[in-house]
């Protein structure tokens, strides 16, 4: 039987911006019933303004659930906006 030796590398959680990450996406959540509006997928931007612009946009797309809801349950006051934001694991140090 022969013997090995690995190396171990450290990785970091680093916030995904390369061009292929997932999108950012947004939803409305009702706070009262845990009910959630469908998620929204913000446009992917190569720079900060144009990003935050394209998050504002996908938010009140999300947003306009809630209304949707609120027919439903008018009881239903409380929301939460609900983002999912890319990360990616990036190779660091070898042990
Ligand atoms: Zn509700």
């Amino acid at each position: 039987m022969s013997q090995r030796t690995y190396a171990f590398r450290k990785f970091v959680v680093v916030r995904d911006t390369e061009p292929d990450r997932e999108p950012t996406c947004f939803a409305m959540q009702c706070a009262v019933c845990e009910e959630a509006g469908p998620l929204v997928e913000s446009a992917k931007s190569s720079d900060a303004q144009g990003q935050l612009r394209a998050d504002e946009a996908a938010k009140r797309q999300a947003a306009q659930w809630v209304p949707v809801h609120r027919r439903e349950h008018p009881e239903h006051l409380s929301h939460r906006l609900i983002r999912t934001t890319p990360y990616r694991l990036v190779p660091g140090e070898w042990e």
